[in-house]
């Protein structure tokens, strides 16, 4: 029986394996499938980042410029093409995770450096050779990727690749695209859909689309794969799909792929397979579109099972546990750098979120709105074969927000089987997040947290629906840092109604939680409306206009608004309240007023001086 083939396309982050195509082998396996694996975004990586990688790039930029002439990412590429060159292979085997001897490390101070190792200089305070090393290795990975995008391929990124056509989708400029005469990039993609190709020879192929930032990849690697093998049948699902998919009737997407399916893949892409490789009939299809006759049909069989949480197998990572995940290193500060810097092992410990109530959140959509936990003696259950497959110990639970008791369920099954793990997951802020059940959670190897501060006020963390305000969200954040993890909050600015004065007093919390060592890194993120959430149908509420909805039969997410009664344009807060997170980080500005990160006027804050230093003398 010719095996079914799961691949998870680039780009996506190479740092560790994306879960879904391991979640889903486990589950064809347990069902006696010949499952094969592969990540192109990890092959396509590691293509770009060897000595033949670079001397191709190298001659590509050589037929457009010349050393003295491009930007200048591209003049200190070809200025230092050789040692480029003789230096690849120690730098990627050191991101990969060999040991070096001292003197080898030592070598790593003579990488050829750029405009990243200056922007960085004076920020890097470790004083460990190796993790000094990584660090210096991962900006230079990051320099020839600069090189790429600035000489050769402008929408070409180390965890996203052509993104602008996904997000907002448009089906014709996704076609023109791939239709172009091929870049480098693309000729390495087609290069390798065609070595797994003939690697595996599959009867099927399953791809999981993740983020808007694979999706073109894997048009051209499904297209390639269908030109080798007419009789190939192609599956396209994963997270992009389920939000951004979800109204599909463009035809012809399904001349590159047979079907299209939705939420969790495990049961529509069993049934698929077993109407491929069985002979099953169409109507047993699950959440799954196919076309027929130039028309797109949809297929749900009503009487399918529903697969709980707890009765997944674990993921199987045994067949990419070896294949050289690159931990970068790019960010001196330590919360921040966690998302990339090891091969993290990858678990829910629920399905859906538990809270599933937040107005921008997606709240529609199975993936948020299912709430349905596994039990710590399964998960921990889990996590033993994964370090059995792998070797590996640490773990990344992607839950939209961890249960906190079931959090601490597991805390006590690792302490109690006496797994030494580490751990790092994402909360929210809210009551249950006590001093007690942190300390918990750092004695069983728990790491760090990320949670939403959202816009970080106490009338908008209402409006969103958020659960908490400001003071039951700090005094979370001061248990779990005082307990010893790092926290990481995301925050949002630009949702309706906000005023300017909001937006000062939010960046003045963030500026308190950081002086006070409870906040150890934050992101901001501009409001986006999307169709799946419930603020979409408060436009009354919000006093917002909608715009049309961005749907021809492709994508359809986020919509376009516009607001009433503007109190302010948020569009020219984003670059300083970045400016302000990125110093604080670096542990600047800390005392200063928040106003003198914005090139124009702003009111001062008004909230307290000490609101968060209050706080933190409760009993
Ligand atoms: S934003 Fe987070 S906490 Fe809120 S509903 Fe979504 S997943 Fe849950």
């Amino acid at each position: 029986m010719r095996p079914v083939m799961l691949i998870t396309p680039p780009m996506v982050q190479f740092n560790t394996a994306y879960p879904a195509v391991p979640m889903l082998a486990a589950f064809l396996h347990r069902h006696g499938y010949d499952v094969a694996q592969a990540d192109l975004s990890l092959a396509l990586a590691l293509r770009l980042f060897s000595p033949d990688g670079v001397h191709q790039i190298a001659r590509a930029l050589r037929r457009r410029f010349s050393t003295r002439r491009g930007p200048e990412a591209v003049r200190h590429f070809l200025a230092h093409q050789s040692r480029i060159e003789a230096a690849i292979p120690r730098v990627v085997a050191l991101l990969q995770g060999a040991s070096m001897d001292a003197s080898t490390l030592a070598t790593f101070d003579n990488l050829p450096q750029g405009s990243r190792f200056a922007s960085m200089k004076g920020l890097w305070t470790d004083p460990d050779p190796e993790t000094l090393a990584r660090h210096k290795s991962s900006l230079f990975l990051d320099e020839i990727a600069d090189a790429v995008r600035a000489g050769l391929d402008p929408h070409f990124e180390l965890a996203r690749y052509a993104e602008h056509l996904a997000s907002p989708g448009d089906y014709p400029a996704l076609a023109r695209a791939l239709r172009r005469r091929p870049t480098l990039i693309d000729r390495w993609i087609d290069d390798l859909a065609e070595s797994t190709w003939r690697q595996h020879r599959p009867a099927v192929v399953g791809f999981s689309v993740p983020f808007p930032g694979a999706l073109y990849a894997v048009f051209r690697v499904a297209r390639r794969m269908k030109a080798l093998d007419r009789k190939l049948v192609t599956i396209l699902g994963g997270g992009y799909v389920n939000t951004e998919l979800r109204d599909l009737t463009e035809p012809r997407v399904f001349s590159d792929f047979d079907f299209v399916t939705y939420d969790d893949g495990e049961i529509p892409l069993l049934r698929i397979v077993e109407h491929v490789i069985r002979r099953r009939p169409l109507s047993r299809l699950v959440r799954t579109r196919r076309r027929l006759r130039g028309q797109v049909v949809w297929h749900d069989d009503a009487n399918a099972p529903v697969l709980r949480h707890r009765d997944r197998p674990a993921p199987d990572l045994s067949p990419l546990a070896v294949t050289g995940y690159l931990a970068m290193s790019e960010s001196p500060n330590p919360m921040h750098r966690l998302w990339s810097e090891r091969r993290w092992l990858k678990l829910a410990l629920a399905h859906g979120c538990y809270w599933h109530r937040c107005a921008f959140c997606d709240t529609c959509l199975d993936y948020i709105k299912r709430y349905d936990p596994a039990d710590a003696g399964t998960i921990v259950g889990w996590m033993e074969t994964l370090m059995a497959q792998t070797g590996l110990s640490d773990f990344h639970f992607v839950d939209e927000a961890a249960p906190p008791a079931l959090l601490g369920a597991v805390a006590r099954a690792i302490l109690a089987r006496g797994l030494r793990v580490t751990w790092w997951t994402n909360i929210r802020f809210d009551l249950a997040i006590t001093p007690a059940l942190a300390r918990l959670l750092v004695r069983s190897g728990g790491l760090a947290v990320t949670g939403g501060l959202e816009c970080a006020t106490d009338r908008l963390l209402a409006l969103q629906n958020k659960g908490f305000d400001t003071k039951q969200a700090t005094r979370a954040m001061a248990a779990c840092a005082r307990a010893g993890m790092l926290v990481h909050a995301y925050l949002m600015y630009g949702y309706p109604t906000q005023s300017v004065q909001e937006t000062m007093d939010a960046l003045d919390l963030i500026r308190q939680l950081f002086a006070c060592g409870i906040l150890h890194s934050a992101y901001w993120h501009r409001f986006a409306l999307t169709v799946h959430s419930p603020a979409y149908h408060q436009a009354d509420k919000l006093g917002i206009r909608l715009q049309t909805r961005p749907s021809a039969g492709f994508a359809c997410n986020e919509v376009a608004f516009r607001e009433e009664k503007a109190a302010y344009d948020p569009a020219a807060f984003g670059p300083g309240l970045r400016r302000a997170t990125y110093n604080f980080m670096h542990g600047v500005g800390l005392k200063a007023e928040p106003t003198i990160w914005f090139e124009f006027p702003v009111p001062r804050p008004s909230l307290a001086k000490d609101f968060v230093k209050k706080l933190l003398c409760e009993r």
